[in-house]
């Protein structure tokens, strides 16, 4: 039903983003009252606010796709359905928790810990609380207290919700973004790794994501640490005057997470640096292996590469990165990892768990069009006052039956309720004047190519639903 319209073209929004210059008259100064006095905000219609920093606003027009209600719709349906497909079962955590969770889980090397990216206040109780920056701990967290892991294992989770990162604000990157993401907890098996990793293909694939790439790594067990770290610290110590500083500190408390940075310095010398593949243990080769013949199989397109790391430290053995080259900068739509001894770092048993969480947003970004969306079934036009409450009455009864219905509230002429029709974006027209008043009919107008029909509405609605949905 509905005419095409492609949603991701459609903004007609003339106001910009956060950082456009604000509209009307900048607040004015508080006014000082007497000393002692708290100031007085002015008073008035004066005062303007705007959105934090690094945040948007989902409004009806809004110009990115991410601002645009029809699409967040869009995005969770399609990957509820996938997901659902796949047997996974929602977790809803809350949006904040102890510090300690997040600062543990992410390490001492991640950017949450080492950027301070994450929003943190102190509750009543004097405890340390932040919001959160990512979907793991708490989801783990939740398995562990609920005893999950005394069920038949994996138990498979997934979690849509907003993340919060204090981060320098750019296309892509916000302060408030919103992931989806899996957690499949219990068990270790390679082929779990294969389906996680194919359920985020599908999900992108279903959203539209365009030009995407899977980007694979095995970071190997303990024993494959135990022979790679060292080798990997001395050689980017002798090499540390080239790096920059986070990497130096890095280098110490993670090597590994060098290879995240963006430091031209820093990427020459991990150019040359040893390659994790030839230190992996015969369980991570054995693994590896596994993963890729699975990926092979369900022919999702991948790329294994050597310098993969992921911006958190508890990830073992394989980690993934989706791209697109339809995104500039922030080109990640997604990512993962395996986290084989996450659980029990929390408390629970030793069992691993893998996951993934992908961006909304940057899905959005990187899905420039995809299939034309339903918008508006039918816009009841009322030609004669009279007209408007029986008009109502059918639009009550095609909205029961699943058709989406609109009328003029603005007590517009005739032409003002065309070119709202049109607006609207609606497939039909439906018209009620004195004439069809009298007749007990509505004409019933195909918005695309303008045909009109006449049905007779004097038994109800039946005829009016028929001509709409033939
Ligand atoms: P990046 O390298 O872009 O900083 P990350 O390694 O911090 O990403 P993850 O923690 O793996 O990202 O988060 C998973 C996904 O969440 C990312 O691929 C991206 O789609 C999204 N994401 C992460 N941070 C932001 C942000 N600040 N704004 C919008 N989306 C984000
Ligand atoms: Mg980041």
């Amino acid at each position: 039903m509905g005419g095409p319209r492609n949603l991701f073209t459609q903004g007609d929004a003339a106001l910009g983003g956060r950082d456009a210059p604000l509209r009307g008259p900048r607040p004015r100064p508080a006014r000082l009252g007497a000393v002692g006095e708290q100031p007085v905000p002015a008073s008035g219609s004066s005062v303007s606010y705007k959105g934090p920093r690094g945040t948007y606003d989902v409004y009806p027009g809004g110009r990115e796709p991410h601002e645009r209600a029809a699409l967040w719709a869009f995005v969770e349906e399609r990957a509820r359905e996938i997901l659902g497909h796949h047997n996974y079962r929602e977790v809803r955590t809350p949006v904040f928790e102890e510090i300690e969770l997040f600062a543990r889980t992410a390490g001492e090397a991640s950017d949450i810990v080492v950027q301070k990216e994450m929003f943190t206040f102190r509750d009543k109780g004097d405890r340390e609380m932040a919001l959160r920056p990512e979907g793991t701990p708490g989801a783990v967290r939740s398995y562990i207290e609920h005893n999950l892991f005394k069920l038949a294992q994996p138990v498979k989770l997934f979690y849509v919700g907003p993340m919060f990162r204090q981060e320098r604000q750019q296309k892509g990157r916000y302060r408030q973004h919103t992931q989806i993401g899996v957690e499949a907890l219990g068990t270790s098996d390679p082929l779990v790794d294969v389906e996680v990793i194919s359920l985020l293909y599908a999900i992108h694939q279903a959203v539209g994501v365009k030009e995407e790439v899977v980007y694979l790594n095995n970071l190997g067990d303990l024993e494959t640490r135990r022979a790679y770290v060292p080798e990997l610290r001395a050689y980017l110590r002798k090499h540390a005057g080239d790096l920059d500083p986070d990497s130096v500190a890095r280098m110490e408390t993670n090597p590994l997470r060098t290879f995240d940075s963006k430091h031209e310095g820093t990427q020459a010398v991990l150019s040359e640096a040893p390659k994790i593949g030839a230190y992996l243990s015969p369980d991570a080769a054995e693994h590896l292996a596994v993963v890729r013949e699975g990926l092979d199989a369900l022919g999702v397109p991948y790329e294994l590469d050597e310098q993969l790391v992921r911006g958190l430290d508890y990830y073992t053995m394989t980690v993934f990165e989706a791209k697109s080259g339809a995104l500039g900068a922030q080109d990640t739509v997604g990512a993962g990892g395996r986290y084989n001894a996450l659980i029990s770092d929390l408390g629970g048993p030793d069992l691993g768990g893998i996951g993934f969480g992908t961006g909304v947003e940057r899905m959005l970004l990187a899905a420039a069009s995809y299939e034309s969306e339903p918008s508006l079934d039918v816009f009841f036009v009322a030609l004669a006052p009279e007209a408007r409450v029986p008009a109502m009455r059918l639009a009550g009864a095609l909205r029961a039956e699943g058709i989406s219905c609109d009328l003029d509230y603005g007590g517009r002429g005739a032409k003002g309720q065309f070119k709202q029709a049109d607006r609207t974006g609606a497939a039909y027209a439906a018209i009620m004047g004195e004439d069809e008043l009298s007749r007990g009919t509505i004409k019933v107008r195909d918005m695309s190519s303008g045909e009109e029909r006449e049905v007779s509405v004097s038994d109800g609605s039946s005829e009016l639903l028929r001509t709409i949905k033939a």
